[in-house]
């Protein structure tokens, strides 16, 4: 049996010297603010274990890992119906490029690029005022991690929505395709919002653990999905979740992953554990740079990768 405590420990100590590598997000200037200095690494066994190392506990902004969690409430919604809405293709692009979007005539590549995620919150808003639907989102990910402490940045949301132009044109775009139900402000609001989400590593790793679980909470007895959506939605992760990185994350990592620009990463080990890394400098595509280090560390050192140990 692997010692996944003094796994973690070896990491962060390899690690220690590099910690602050990278470039934060600017172009939301509340992400601006954060210090690049952090670094955070937490493991849920499907037995309930937790492994902690560095920063696990400090709460960031989850971004983009969010829209996991989005999409498992649209397909519990509206099934296999949103695949009209949007595909299930890596993007080699982007995360938030505006050409492909054209090109496919509205209707996004994949749920986890900007455009995806803004039409799978378009989903989940059906039925609910904006403000709702943002509850429903937290109360979701609180049940998930059995943590009602886990809150929404305001300030985040604010300072994406005082500057989201792009977001806007993606939205805007879709909405002349018809491809949004909702005004674009009110889906904007909720999507903005979702992305402010502030949890830590070991909140998240909790709140994701039915992924590497077949769809249930090991840790709280909770039925969220069936093994077969489970089993889909990491497969969604691992082909897009990093969107023109997600190549480069299964070579390294190996694992069904979803990054996000607070520097977050989530990652699951089928059967086994889900994981969460955090440290906000960022790479030329956006993804955590020393997060994605440290889960290649993580998948050599236990054979977790999905490719074979
Ligand atoms: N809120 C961010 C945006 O829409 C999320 C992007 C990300 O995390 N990759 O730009």
């Amino acid at each position: 049996m692997t010692d996944l405590q003094a796994v973690l420990d070896s990491i962060h100590k390899e690690l220690a010297p590099r910690i602050g590598e990278g470039k934060v997000a600017d172009y939301i200037p509340e992400l601006a603010k954060v210090d690049p200095n952090q670094f955070g690494l937490s493991v849920v066994t499907v037995d309930g274990k937790v492994y902690n190392v560095g920063n696990a506990d400090v709460p960031f902004s989850i971004q983009s890992i969010s829209k996991v969690f989005m999409l498992t409430l649209a397909l519990g919604k509206v099934g296999e119906g949103l695949w009209k809405r949007v595909g299930r293709e890596p993007s080699g692009s982007a995360f938030n490029s505006i050409v492909q979007l054209e090109h496919e005539q509205g209707i996004p590549r994949n749920p986890f690029i900007n455009a995806g995620a803004i039409a799978v919150t378009d989903v989940v808003m059906a039925g609910h005022a904006p403000r709702e639907a943002i509850g429903e989102l937290l109360r979701f990910v609180r049940y998930l991690a059995d943590d009602e402490s886990i809150s929404i940045d305001d300030r985040v949301a604010k300072s994406e929505t005082q500057t989201g132009y792009r977001n806007a044109a993606l939205a805007n775009f879709m909405r002349s395709y018809r491809n949004l139900d909702h005004p674009v402000d009110y889906v904007l609001g909720v999507y903005f919002h979702q992305c402010a989400l502030s949890m830590t590593c070991e909140q998240l790793a909790k709140a994701g653990l039915f992924l590497a679980a077949r769809g249930s909470n090991p840790m709280t007895g909770h039925s969220v999905v069936s093994p077969k959506r489970a089993r889909r939605i990491n497969a969604l992760m691992l082909t897009c979740g990093h969107y023109d990185g997600s190549g480069d994350f299964a070579y390294h990592v190996g694992l069904p992953g979803k990054s996000g620009v607070g520097g977050g990463i989530f990652a699951v080990a089928p059967g086994i554990a889900s994981i969460a890394a955090w440290s906000p400098g960022l790479n030329k595509v956006g993804n955590s740079q020393l997060g994605a280090v440290a889960l290649e560390m993580l998948a050599a050192r236990t054979g977790w990768s999905v490719f074979g140990d």
